[in-house]
């Protein structure tokens, strides 16, 4: 009888070790990013990221910005001023280029670049269940390499078939609100197709969606794939 209690004993602290190594791991994974609100995440490498500048109160200049598409709360002139440095270079889709200044590349789903040494895959973002981001629009997501991790930003997206085919993701950006794009439940699928190695809802707190949106889609994926919620930083 000690004997199966001590097997069990041991069982239990192997368990509890390999969560905790686990769970470091995805805390050191996304030790250099910070999330502004909403969409806006500042990834700090090499070379700094920043996407979707959206109510920018910091020091967030950033070589690489990436604006997803050209509404209000994610194409916004005076925020991307504020994080613009001399050679910052802009990737976004040709309606938010429009309203912008200084070097911008314009890309659409399926094209692929290297700015400033950060590789981007350029996917598809759109709504299947409302109107609000049609397909035809071009507008996208972003699939980045930072520092050796490849990062996804969804964009405004519902859940889409494409995301199947998303390989090698380490850190997932989705957004969980409803409304506009996809609800926590609807992104809870899409983690589970995406497999990356941590999940950072995003897309509430600013507009529409609460951070119950976010424990709820965490709370749907626990074993299954880890789920970090980030505090909104100024
Ligand atoms: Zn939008």
């Amino acid at each position: 009888m000690r004997k199966m209690m001590l097997c069990v004993f041991i069982f239990l602290s192997v368990m509890l070790l390999t969560t905790l190594c686990l769970a470091k791991e995805g805390t050191k994974m996304i030790e250099n990013i910070k999330w502004l609100g909403h969409d806006t995440f500042f990834i700090k490498g090499q070379k700094s990221v920043i996407t979707d500048p959206f109510k920018i109160m910091g020091d967030y200049k950033a070589d690489v910005i990436l604006i997803t598409h050209e509404h209000y709360d994610h194409c916004v002139p005076e925020d991307v001023k504020k994080v613009q440095k001399k050679d910052s270079i802009i990737v976004t889709t040709a309606d938010c280029a429009k309203k912008l200044s200084g070097e911008i590349k314009i890309v659409k789903p399926g094209d692929k670049i290297t700015v400033h040494g950060i590789e981007v895959e350029v996917v598809p973002a759109y709504n299947t269940n409302k109107k609000f981001h049609p397909k035809d629009t071009g507008w996208v997501g972003f699939i980045f390499k930072v520092d050796g991790k490849r990062i996804y930003i969804a964009g405004d997206t519902d859940y889409i078939p494409e995301m199947k085919t998303f390989k090698d993701v380490d850190i997932a950006l989705l957004p969980v609100s409803g409304t506009y794009v996809m609800t926590a439940d609807e992104a809870v699928k899409a983690a589970l197709d995406i497999k990356p190695k941590v999940a950072i809802p995003m897309h509430y707190g600013a507009i529409v969606g609460s951070e119950d949106d976010a424990k709820r889609f965490a709370d749907a994926l626990k074993g299954k794939v880890e789920v970090i919620i980030l505090k909104q930083e100024k």
